[in-house]
């Protein structure tokens, strides 16, 4: 998570928030990194206007 890219969209909140959530500040951050399944993890990526979100499979940018 870039989260000086972050505008607070909450797109990827709506999409995996199992994994996502608005700090105080109103900026993303993760608070279970497992707690989607991966798909959605994705969709919340790709949702993301900024690019802020890279996902990580065993240590490999997949997203
Ligand atoms: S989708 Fe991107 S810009 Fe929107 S809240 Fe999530 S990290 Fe921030």
């Amino acid at each position: 998570m870039s989260r000086h890219k972050c505008i607070a969209t909450k797109a990827c909140v709506n999409r995996a928030p199992g994994v996502f959530e608005l700090d105080a500040t109103r900026v993303s951050s993760v608070k279970n990194p497992n707690g989607e399944p991966l798909e959605a993890i994705l969709e919340a990526a790709e949702a993301c206007p900024t690019g802020a979100i890279t996902v990580l499979q065993d240590g490999k940018k997949i997203s």
